[in-house]
C-alpha cells in the first residue's frame, strides 16, 4: 500500500505509475479531483491497481481520513510519498504573508500531517518507507523563493528527527531533493529564469519526472532497507 500526494500530475503522478507497474496498491491524493480520476483510470488501464482521494495536505484532518480508510480497506500502510509542492514565489520585500503562510502549509506541514497519520500503523506494523520531495533550493536557496527554501530545508530537518526516531521500528524516512524538473511547476518559470538555471547545472539540461521517480522507489525498495535520514540529490550536479 503506497500513498502518493501530489499525484495528479507531474513527478507524483509519474512516481504513482512506475510504483503501480511495480506491483504496488497506489493510493492517489491530490485536490485536483478530475486530473485524479485520469491517473487513476490510467494505472487501471495498464492492470494498476489504485484508488484515489481528494484530499488537502494542509489539513490534518483529511491526512488522517485517507490513513485510516486505507488501513481500513487494506489493513496496511507501507509507503509515504509526500510529493504535494507549492511554490508562491516573490522577493522577500514584495512577499505577502498570506503566501508565505500557504507554501509553509502545504509543502511543510503537509508532511507533518501525513507522517503524522501514517507512523502509528508503520510502528505497529514494524515496518514503513518515507520518503519526502524536498528541493535543491532548501539546500542552497535561490532569491524569490525564501518560502518555499525555508519549507524544503524544513523538511530535511524533519525528515532527520523522523528517521531517529523510528529507526529502530523498522522505518526508513528519507528524502529526494530533485534540481530543475521539467513539470507544471517549472513551466510557468520566465525564458530568463530558466536560461540562468541551465547555466548553473553541470549536466547543461533539465531533469525529467522520470529521472526523481526512479530515485523514489529505489528508496521505497528493499534494496534501500540500510538507507535512513538521508538527502539524495537528483540534480545534474547543480549543488554537490
Ligand atoms: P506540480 O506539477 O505542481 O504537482 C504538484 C501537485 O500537488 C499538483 O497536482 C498540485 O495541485 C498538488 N497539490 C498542491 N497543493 C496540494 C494540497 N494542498 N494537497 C494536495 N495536493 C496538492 O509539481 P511538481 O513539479 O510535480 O512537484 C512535485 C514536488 O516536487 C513538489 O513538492 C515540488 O516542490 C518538488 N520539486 C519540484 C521541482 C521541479 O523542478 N519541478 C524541483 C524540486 C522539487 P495544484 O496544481 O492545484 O497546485
Amino acid at each position: 500500500m503506497s500513498i502518493v500526494t501530489g499525484a495528479s500530475q507531474g513527478i507524483g503522478e509519474v512516481i504513482a505509475k512506475k510504483l503501480a507497474q511495480e506491483g504496488a496498491t497506489v493510493i492517489l491524493v491530490d485536490i485536483q479531483e478530475e486530473k485524479l480520476k485520469a491517473v487513476k483510470s490510467s494505472i487501471q488501464e495498464i492492470g494498476g491497481q489504485a484508488v484515489s482521494f481528494v484530499a488537502d495536505v494542509s489539513q490534518l484532518g483529511e491526512a488522517q481520513k485517507v490513513c485510516e480508510a486505507v488501513v481500513d480497506q487494506f489493513g496496511r500502510l507501507d509507503h509515504l510519498v509526500n510529493n504535494a509542492g507549492i511554490t508562491r514565489d516573490a522577493l522577500l520585500i514584495r512577499l505577502k504573508e498570506e503566501d508565505w503562510d500557504a507554501v509553509m502549509a502545504v509543502n511543510l506541514k503537509g508532511v507533518f500531517n501525513f507522517s503524522k497519520a501514517a507512523i502509528r500503523t508503520m510502528i505497529n506494523q514494524r515496518y514503513g518507507r518515507i520518503v519526502n520531495i524536498s528541493s535543491v533550493v532548501g539546500l542552497m536557496g535561490n532569491a524569490g523563493q525564501t518560502n518555499y527554501a525555508a519549507s524544503k530545508a524544513g523538511v530535511i530537518g524533519f525528515t532527520k528527527a523522523l528517521a531517529r526516531e523510528v529507526a529502530n521500528r523498522g522505518i526508513t524516512v528519507n528524502c529526494v531533493a530533485p534540481g530543475y524538473i521539467i513539470t507544471a511547476m517549472t513551466e510557468r518559470l520566465p525564458e530568463e529564469v530558466k536560461k540562468a538555471f541551465l547555466e548553473i547545472i553541470p549536466m547543461k539540461r533539465f531533469g525529467t519526472p522520470d529521472e526523481v521517480a526512479a530515485t523514489v522507489t529505489f528508496l521505497l525498495s528493499d534494496e534501500a532497507s540500510y538507507i535512513t535520514g538521508q538527502v539524495i540529490n537528483v540534480n545534474g550536479g547543480m549543488y554537490m
